[in-house]
Order: C-alpha cells, then structure tokens, then sequence
C-alpha cells in the first residue's frame, strides 16, 4: 500500500533536529527567521485553505520562496499538491530540500536562485499557489511583482513583518495607507489570517509579523492601469502631505479631470480611495 504526502512527510526527522544535523545557523543577511514549529507551519496552510473553501492543494501547482529548513513546505506537501517547486537563494538549505524529495519524489522541485528572478506566472498550468514566510528586505517587491500578474495566481499566502501587512491592509484616510495598500487593494481581496509574536521563530526577530492571504479580486486592471496608478501614487505620495493640485501638478489637464470626476484639487493623497486612483490613472 503506498503512503500519503503526510505519511512520507511524517516520516522525516523534526524540523529542530534537521537544522542541528544540517548545522543551519540563521543568516540575517537572507532574512533568515525560521518556523520550527510544525503546528503553526500547519495552521497557516490549513487557514489558509479553509479561507479559500479549499479541501487541500490537490490538481493545482505551488511555488515556495525560501523554504529554509522546509517548515512551511512539509506543512504544504501534506496538502498533496501535484507539484511544489520551492526557491532558496541559500545553498545551506539545499541538502535539506533533497532529504524531503528523497522521500517525495518529483512532486517536490528545487531551485537553488533569487526569487526576484522567478516568473512563476509562466511556469506549469493555473490553477498556481505561493505561499512563503517571505525574507523580509524583499517581501514587497516580491509581492508588487505578483500583484502585476495576479491573474495567474489563485492565491498568495505571505508572511510579512506585521508593520508592512498593516500597510498593506491600512484604510483609506489612515496614518499607514500608501502605496502598497492601494496597489494591493485593487487587485486583491486580502484578508488577516493571524499575527505570530517574535518568539515563534528562531531567531525571534524584534517585531511581530502577520500572515495574509490574498486572492485575485478579477478586476480587469490592464498592465497600462497598473502603471498609470504606479505614477500616480509615486507622485501623490511623494509629497504626502500636500494638496493633489499640488503634488499631482505635472499631470496634464489635472483640474479637468479631476472636476469632471469630482475629486477636489484640495484632497491629500491618502484622502483618496484606491478606485478614485484608478479613475484618475484611466484618464490620462
Ligand atoms: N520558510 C522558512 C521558515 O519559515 O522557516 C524560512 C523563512 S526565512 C524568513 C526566509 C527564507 O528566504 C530564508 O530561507 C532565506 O534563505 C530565503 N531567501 C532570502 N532571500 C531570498 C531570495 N532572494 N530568493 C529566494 N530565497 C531567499
């Protein structure tokens, strides 16, 4: 009789006795804070699905940045994916990926690289998952890139340090909307699924962090939207505290289009909601 994923997963040694056995001391230069614990590492994947009324991976592709020592990626190999393909810029962890396929076989791919230079929007068929417990000097342009091609994916589910997930997820008119909020707001429904405190990971960083997940809000955004918005929100925000007739003043026809859209010249960049900024990119 073959075993499941879990089965084969559960055969491994614990997470703590791999990182002694491989000697992974975390490195603070790749980000490096680790999950050890296998029931957080599971109750992100099983909010995660449960969130999205999803019985398990099973039919669909899923894509890993920085598995480390592979918390996260037992905990998605036990939701039986046809495919998990994980990314770890650090050789160190290399070896501890190929003792997990040794017991899994192909349904586990490794790339050792930069995932930054990831196009998993090209790579096998829909429907695409990401998850990671992201390294956190480049977890937003990691999310940005995604958000661009978020019609590809079915789901992110990201670990952030709590500071930039309250930005993302920050209200119009609120001390922390910028950006970020608003790009994720127009193509995302996000949604908290909990904050972890410092002492859950190894070595426990100083802040909080906080998993969210998000889903494609099909919003029909083309690549010219994105970049309209991408301007917008440069300028506006740039000048965050100025009024948008002055901030926005290198926007031809400004006054036209924002009475013809009856936003007020006197409005602040963060006053505005993220479909106002879309209105204004579309009219450019
Ligand atoms: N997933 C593991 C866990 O939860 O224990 C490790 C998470 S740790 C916060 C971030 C991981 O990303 C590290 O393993 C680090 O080596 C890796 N990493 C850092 N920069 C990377 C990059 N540019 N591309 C791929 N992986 C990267």
């Amino acid at each position: 009789m073959s075993l499941s994923l879990e089965e084969k997963i559960n055969m491994l040694p614990s997470l703590r006795a791999t990182v002694e056995a491989h000697g992974l001391m975390a490195k603070k230069a790749l980000g490096q804070n680790f999950l050890l614990d296998r029931n957080i590492t599971d109750k992100i994947i099983r909010l995660s699905l449960s969130t999205q009324n999803l019985p398990d991976y099973r039919g669909a592709y899923v894509y890993e940045v920085g598995p480390g020592p592979g918390g996260l990626t037992r905990a998605v190999l036990c939701a039986e994916p046809d495919k998990l393909t994980v990314v770890e810029m650090d050789e160190r962890c290399l070896s501890i990926m190929q003792e997990i396929k040794d017991k899994v076989g192909e349904r586990l791919q490794i790339i050792n690289g930069d995932a930054l230079k990831q196009n998993f929007a090209e790579y096998d068929t829909p429907p695409r998952h990401i998850v990671g417990n992201l390294p956190y000097n480049i977890s937003v342009p990691l999310l940005v890139g995604w958000l661009k091609k978020m019609e590809s994916f079915s789901s992110l589910t990201l670990m952030f340090q709590k500071e930039v997930a309250d930005r993302i997820m920050a209200p119009t008119d609120s001390k922390d909307y910028g950006r970020i909020s608003i790009l994720s707001q127009l193509i995302c429904k996000v949604e908290k699924l909990f904050d972890l405190n410092p002492e859950c990971f190894v070595p426990a960083p100083k802040i909080w962090s906080s998993v969210l997940l998000f889903t494609p809000l099909h919003s029909g955004l083309s690549d010219k939207d994105i970049a309209g918005i991408e301007r917008l929100t440069s300028l506006a925000f740039g000048q965050r505290r100025k009024m948008i007739r002055q901030s926005l003043k290198s926007v031809p026809d400004l006054e036209t289009i924002c009475n013809k859209l009856e936003i007020p010249l006197t409005a602040r960049a963060e006053e505005l909601t993220p479909a106002q900024f879309l209105a204004l990119a579309r009219s450019l």
